[in-house]
């Protein structure tokens, strides 16, 4: 999106970086993303949107679709390969070739609205992954945890009275995209949380009132919307989670799972923009989806 972004290809680099660095890329096998179809897509955009991206995307150059959310020549090719990971990831899941999976992609797309992209998202990757799930393998109940420092307002917008989805998510607020409805939908699991909250009391709030509803739900598959623009060094937000933390909520959802989903997991890249705290934590939360 320019040199000045934070929503680098960089990221990208630094949590391969990690995985290489810490000894854990043997465990893991790795898969190119396909590109998600216009059909995954429209499940949950509008034919508005698609056609608003495709008529402004730029044969050279960029164009800026707000100040923060910028397409170049390459950015629908790469929201295709973003959206179409989580798609391979719950065919590789449900045909049991895999039990967990991380989404190792840019752009991010939780902030993306049905008809419209926003803070550096084009497509909403998790909510096209969720509703492919439900419609193609014929789910009942997916549960999305959203750990992203920042409010998943698309993907919210996207499910919310949807008896079929749980949506579970912690965030700064006030904050951007300070889309925060009082009273949300009754599906929709929402802990707004001051700046300066650190990861110990995120845990607690995350075992007092997450943990009950999603056990309660009993999901058939676990969505994560993983940003790690929560943690202490990353200056994009204000709360205080560590690798530990990471570790500790992904080993919830991975317990869970285990439980109520026959493991079944599937995590996406969101934010997260110290790339030194990004790879260690991106790390820190494979390592728990892989139970290395
Ligand atoms: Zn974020």
């Amino acid at each position: 999106m320019g040199n000045w972004h934070p929503e680098c290809p960089q990221r990208l680099d630094a949590i391969n970086d990690q995985l290489l660095a810490s000894g854990v890329m043997p465990f893991l096998e790795q898969q190119e993303a396909p590109l998600a179809s216009q059909a995954d897509i429209l499940r949950v955009h509008t034919h508005e949107h698609l056609a608003y991206l495709r008529s402004h995307s730029p044969a050279a150059g960029y164009f800026a679709i707000d100040p923060d959310t910028i397409m170049n020549p390459h950015t629908i090719e790469a929201a295709r390969a973003a959206a179409g990971s989580g798609i391979a990831a719950v065919d590789a899941i449900m045909a049991q070739k895999a039990r967990t999976a991380f989404c190792a992609v840019r752009p991010p797309g939780h902030h993306a609205r049905p008809d419209a992209a926003m803070g550096f998202c084009f497509f909403n990757n998790i909510a096209i992954a969720a509703a492919y799930a439900l419609e193609k393998y014929q789910l009942e109940r997916v549960a999305i945890i959203d750990f992203d420092v920042h409010h998943g307002n698309g993907t919210e917008e996207m499910f919310s009275e949807d008896p079929r989805v749980l949506m579970c998510s912690f965030f700064q607020h006030p904050f951007f995209p300070n889309i925060c409805q009082g009273h949300p939908a009754e599906n929709m699991v929402n802990i707004p949380v001051d700046a300066y909250t650190n990861g110990d009391a995120l845990r607690l709030l995350a075992s007092d009132i997450w943990l009950p509803r999603l056990e309660a739900f009993r999901p058939e598959f676990i969505f994560i919307s993983a940003g790690f623009d929560a943690h202490r060094e990353d200056d994009m937000g204000q709360l205080g989670m560590v690798e530990a933390d990471y570790a500790w909520i992904t080993e919830q959802v991975v317990q869970l799972a285990g439980h109520t989903a026959q493991g079944r997991v599937v995590s996406f890249l969101e934010g997260g923009y110290n790339l030194s705290a990004l790879g260690r934590s991106a790390v820190a939360h494979i390592r728990a989806l892989a139970t290395l």
